[in-house]
């Protein structure tokens, strides 16, 4: 199923998960993402090489995901340091797999990557891909990400905004927004895309914060900016493991509920590999989602 055909009035709820580190670690996550597509989300996402996952399972997971439990599965494929050919390889393979929806992604410029010889990379940004994967003839329904406190390489939001728009015009028909902590800043955001022409529908990127860890990692990944009552929430129940699942887990269903009420249909939960997680915050919302 495209995803372009699923959002609508009615409210979506999906999760991510990101393939293993290792080989030996393949079962166990495969497992895990299988929990996940039991609970029948909206459609789930497979990570390319993030989170630490190697890339080279996203093609079997997001197809086990979709012959085995029929979920919609969203394929995520990066470019940066990549090669047409290669890009090129993996957008038939998918295509011959019969994935439906990629997500278009640059890729991060890790200091690993910074340092190495750039003279084969054949990309620079999200759009070049974009660009690739029309000119290839595979029918895909693409999606990309945006910032809503804006990409840390940018100078500015406009210039940010201003690329976005241009990704979205060379064919995207959704954008998933990074992790935020404060509503605000995606209402603010939602207000200045729409003034920009950007119509298309926006997936708001919810990550439930579960362990005190979790938070330096996640603030570093996509620099967000952590609201004092969430500050507040770690302080007091960072130190017990189970007691911090529960408030993260109940901060990031209550900022769920705001979005659903304040118009944003669509919300993608950044699960991270957990079943539990992703089944406590879908029994949180039963009711809402019948809606
Ligand atoms: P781009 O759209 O290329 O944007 C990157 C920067 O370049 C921005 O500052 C933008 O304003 C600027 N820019 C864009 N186009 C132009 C242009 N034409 N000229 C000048 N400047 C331009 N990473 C992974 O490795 N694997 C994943 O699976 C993955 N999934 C993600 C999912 C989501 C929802 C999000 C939000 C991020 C994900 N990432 C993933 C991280 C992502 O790869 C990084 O954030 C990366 O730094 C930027 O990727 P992009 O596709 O947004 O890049």
């Amino acid at each position: 199923m495209k995803l372009s055909t699923l959002f609508s009035e009615r409210f979506s709820l999906s999760f991510e998960v990101f393939p293993p580190k290792t080989d030996t670690a393949f079962e166990s996550v495969k497992t895990a993402t299988e929990e996940i597509a039991k609970l029948r989300p909206s459609f789930m996402s497979v990570t390319y090489g993030a989170g630490g996952g190697t890339s080279k399972y996203t093609l079997e997971i997001a197809k086990n995901i979709k012959e085995q439990y029929n979920v919609p599965t969203l394929a995520h494929l990066t470019c940066v340091s990549s090669t047409k050919e290669t890009v090129r390889h993996k957008i038939m393979q998918m295509k011959d797999a019969g994935i439906e929806n990629v997500m278009a992604l640059r890729g991060d410029l890790t200091p690993e990557l910074m340092e190495s010889d750039r003279s084969t990379w054949d990309y620079t940004h999200a759009i070049d891909l974009i660009r690739d994967i029309k000119e290839s003839g595979a029918d895909f329904c693409i999606g990309g990400a945006c910032y809503p406190e804006v990409h840390p390489e940018s100078t500015n939001q406009k210039e940010d905004i201003k690329h976005l728009k241009e990704k979205v015009d060379a064919g995207c028909s959704f954008l998933t927004t990074q992790m935020f902590f404060d509503n605000n800043l995606l209402y603010n955001f939602l207000y200045k895309i729409r003034e920009a022409g950007i119509t298309v529908p926006i997936i708001a990127g919810i990550m439930p914060i579960t362990n005190a860890n979790q938070v330096e990692r996640a603030v570093k990944l996509s620099g967000s900016f952590m609201p004092q009552r969430f500050k507040s929430l770690v302080d007091r129940f960072g130190s017990s493991p189970e007691a911090m699942k529960q408030a993260g887990i109940a901060y990031a269903t209550d900022q769920i509920i705001d979005l659903f009420a304040n118009g944003v249909t669509n919300v993608h939960v950044y699960s991270m590999n957990k079943p539990d997680v992703a089944e406590k915050i879908q029994s949180n919302l039963s009711d809402i989602l019948c809606l």
